[in-house]
Formats: structure tokens, C-alpha cells, sequence
């Protein structure tokens, strides 16, 4: 079931893009994807430039990261990252000099090979920049029988509006990733879909994509969660898979993921990122250009500051994103948000039965038996109950009358699970 969700994107939708400078130091994550096996290309004490290339993961996929600033290497340090686990990041000392290299040759898509492009794709470490940033690579190796690349400029979760901008901002790049992609994947066509509430922008979109037939421009409800590749999927083709969308012959990438690739294609890695940064607890709402490494406390110090002192602050959206203790967490080339929330007190009551969060649920779990399972330790019953398939949209907390945070719950029963195995 979708879901009206109050949006708040008004204090992001209309401002102008800040570009944030970059702070003294950056941290960059030695992670990719679940990932933390990387081969090392510099050591304390290196000098690198903007585009250096830093480390290659090197278990059974490939992504590179690269430097976004020209400085120092200060070694190896444990930084929480956005997904609450402690993990090792690169410290560079910016010089402020910006001295540049080149971090690969630029490719013609046109006149590239299938294979060409999607060896392009994995040694400039593109990603999905709108999630957890899965190799895009790995999706086109692996597309078979391709109808249609889906190019998700939906953005459903509240205050997020970072998406949308980079859209409005870089049409000439959206298009050209999205033609390239079609041809990474020897697709038929190409759909990009956004919003149907976004009326100008469609317009442009249509006027931009009129003499390019493979590309349709599709609007979709303005409902939540529908940004999340399943509920697109089928609001689009009317179809269902099991595991992936290439089931039903569709790929799907993030408009952003789309963007970067054209902007790749011209030698550029994804070293900056557009970030929307909003909600009460923060001065100066705003979409940020910031540099890929950047702690959180530095962006909101350059935006004002926080308005209160009790806040809660998300890695990402209110809805999906995760509360964070502290803001030392730093952006990725998949931080699409940081949302600051001033506290409130909850006066949470016991469960009502009330069912709300089963009927709620877009992955057709039930949340609340979940919660309870995970309350009782019930490992067996957790397993029955599909919680792997949770996509943690934070809809069975939002919809709850008892103020109860069930996706937290949920998210606990996960954690249970994967120790057990
Ligand atoms: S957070 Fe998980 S369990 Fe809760 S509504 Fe979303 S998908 Fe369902
Ligand atoms: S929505 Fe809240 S009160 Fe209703 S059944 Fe779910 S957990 Fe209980």
C-alpha cells in the first residue's frame, strides 16, 4: 500500500544550491556496499591530488575511490560512518590548492562497445547514488533480455529534494547517461520516470527528449514509497519480481547514478555530491555541493548551525535514513541527505492491535508480529516472518498510534537474524 507522507520539501524545493567549501579535513570511507576488502594506493605521508586514485575494492567486485581534495594523506582513522558501524576512513589534510589529475580517459559512448561501457562503468567507480551504492556495473554485466532502463527521478522521501535539483540542474547529463546506459544494456528502450506533481519539470524533460524516441518520460503518483524500485516497477509495467527487476526485464538506476555516469564519461569521478540537508534542527535548510568526505558537524556549522540543542540527526531521510549519535559521519557518493530533526518527547503507549502497520507495509510484512517476535527472541519465528525482506521505508513507525518506532524493532529482528547465521 502507498502513502501520503507529509513532505517539508518546501524548505529545500526552491533555494538556491550552496556550494559548501571544503573543511581542513576529509575522511573517506575504505568501504563499499557491505564491503571492507580494498587494495591501498597510498599511505600516511603521500601527497595526493584532486582525482587521485586512493584504493580499489578488490573482494569479488570493483570500485575505486578517489581523492577530492589535493593535500596530505594523514593515515588510517576509525570513523562512524552513516550506516552506524565504526568503520576505517582515509584522513587527508586539505592543501586548499585543488591541484588536479586525471582520474581516467574520458570515453565516447556513441562509439564505445556494450563491454567498453561497462568497464567504464566499474574502473570510474560508479555506484547508486541514491542508496546504498551498489556497483552500477554489476547490473549491466549481468542484464539479459532487456526491455527497459528505468531511470528513478521519483525522490518520495520527505524533505529530500536533492535528486530533484540535480535533474533540474544537469538535463543535458541525465539525458546523455540514460542513452548510454540504454546501450550498456542493449536495452529497447529507456523511461524516465518522475513525479507527476513536478509540471515544469516535465515539460522540460518532454521539450529536452523530443527528437530521442528510445527515451519516454513518465509521471508517476506522488506517493511514498514510490521511489522504491519494487512500487515503481509496477506502477510503471504492472508487473512483480521475486528477487530483481530483470526478472520482468527491466534496470533500474537512480536518476543521480545517471547524471554522474554522463559526467564521468566526460573524466569526472564522483568526488562531489549535491546533499540535501533540512528540517527543523538545522538554521539554514539547503541543497549543498560538498565535497565526497565531508563530516557532517562541518556542513551544518557552514549552514548556521543547529537551532536547538537536543536534535536527532539522519543519515539520509527521516523515513529510511538512520539516527546517527553523533554528527562525525561523513558524505559518500551514495549521501543523498542529512536530516536534523529537533527533539521531541514521544509519549509512547502500549500497542493498540490496531494492525495499521500490517496494512501499511509496501512489502506486505507484518510489522508488528515482527516486533513481537523480536521481543520473545523467537529466531525461528523472525525467519517466518520474512524480515530480510524489509525494505526499512519507516512506514509501520510513521503509520503506528502508539508512537512506537516498529521499523526500529523490525531492524533489531534483522540484526538478530544475520548473527545467526
Ligand atoms: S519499515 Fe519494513 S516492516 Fe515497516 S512498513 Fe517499511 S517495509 Fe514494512
Ligand atoms: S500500528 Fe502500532 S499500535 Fe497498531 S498494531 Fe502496529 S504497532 Fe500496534
Amino acid at each position: 500500500m502507498k502513502k501520503h507522507v507529509e513532505g517539508h520539501k518546501e524548505l529545500t524545493n526552491y533555494n538556491e544550491i550552496v556550494r559548501l567549501t571544503a573543511p581542513k579535513m576529509v575522511y573517506i570511507p575504505i568501504f563499499n556496499f557491505n564491503s571492507t576488502s580494498f587494495e591501498l594506493f597510498v599511505k600516511e605521508g603521500d601527497r595526493v591530488l584532486v582525482n587521485t586514485k586512493l584504493a580499489v575494492r578488490n573482494d569479488n567486485m570493483t570500485v575505486p575511490l578517489f581523492s577530492p581534495v589535493s593535500g596530505t594523506v594523514k593515515g588510517i582513522q576509525k570513523v562512524m560512518h552513516g550506516l552506524l558501524k565504526p568503520l576505517d576512513h582515509f584522513v587527508i589534510e586539505n592543501d586548499g590548492l585543488y591541484e588536479k589529475t586525471e582520474a581516467f580517459a574520458p570515453l565516447n559512448w556513441q562509439e564505445a562497445s556494450r563491454q567498453e561501457l561497462i568497464d567504464f562503468m566499474m574502473n570510474a567507480g560508479i555506484v547508486g547514488c541514491g542508496g546504498a551504492g551498489f556497483p552500477t556495473y554489476i547490473k549491466y554485466k549481468f542484464a539479459k533480455n532487456v526491455d527497459t532502463v528505468l531511470i528513478n527521478g521519483v525522490e518520495c522521501e520527505p524533505y529530500i529534494t536533492a535528486d530533484y535539483r540535480m535533474i533540474e540542474e544537469n538535463i543535458a547529463d541525465l539525458i546523455t547517461g540514460t542513452q548510454a546506459m540504454l546501450k550498456a544494456a542493449e536495452g529497447k528502450k529507456a523511461m524516465i520516470a518522475v513525479k507527476e506533481t513536478k509540471k515544469e519539470l516535465l515539460v522540460k524533460l518532454k521539450e529536452a527528449t523530443a527528437g530521442i524516441p528510445s527515451i519516454e518520460i513518465k509521471a508517476v503518483p506522488d506517493m511514498y514509497p514510490m521511489g522504491w524500485e519494487r512500487t515503481l516497477v509496477y506502477q510503471v509495467f504492472k508487473k512483480r519480481y521475486n528477487k530483481l527487476p530483470g526478472e520482468v526485464g527491466v534496470v533500474v538506476n537512480n536518476a543521480t547514478t545517471a547524471i554522474a555516469f554522463a559526467q564521468a564519461l566526460k573524466g569526472q569521478p564522483i568526488i562531489e555530491k549535491m546533499v540535501t540537508v533540512s528540517g527543523d534542527g538545522v538554521a539554514k535548510p539547503a541543497n549543498v555541493l560538498v565535497p565526497v568526505g565531508m563530516k557532517a558537524a562541518d556542513i551544518v556549522a557552514q549552514l548556521g548551525g543547529y537551532t536547538s540543542e537536543e536534535i536527532s540527526c539522519i543519515a539520509g531521510g527521516p523515513m529510511m535514513g538512520k539516527t546517527i549519535t553523533n554528527d562525525q559521519f561523513v558524505t559518500t557518493p551514495y549521501t543523498n541527505a542529512i536530516t536534523i530533526l529537533k527533539t521531541r518527547p514521544l509519549d509512547t503507549i502500549e500497542c493498540l492491535r490496531c494492525g495499521r502497520c500490517n496494512d501499511t507495509c509496501p512489502a506486505g510484512l507484518l510489522p508488528v508480529r515482527i516486533n513481537n517476535a523480536e521481543k520473545a527472541k523467537n529466531i525461528d519465528l523472525i525467519e517466518k516472518l520474512n524480515v530480510n525482506d524489509c525494505i526499512e521505508c519507516g512506514l509501520c513507525t510513521y503509520v503506528c498510534p502508539s508512537k512506537l518506532d516498529v521499523t526500529e524493532g523490525v531492524r533489531r529482528a534483522k540484526r538478530i537474524l544475520a548473527l545467526k547465521k
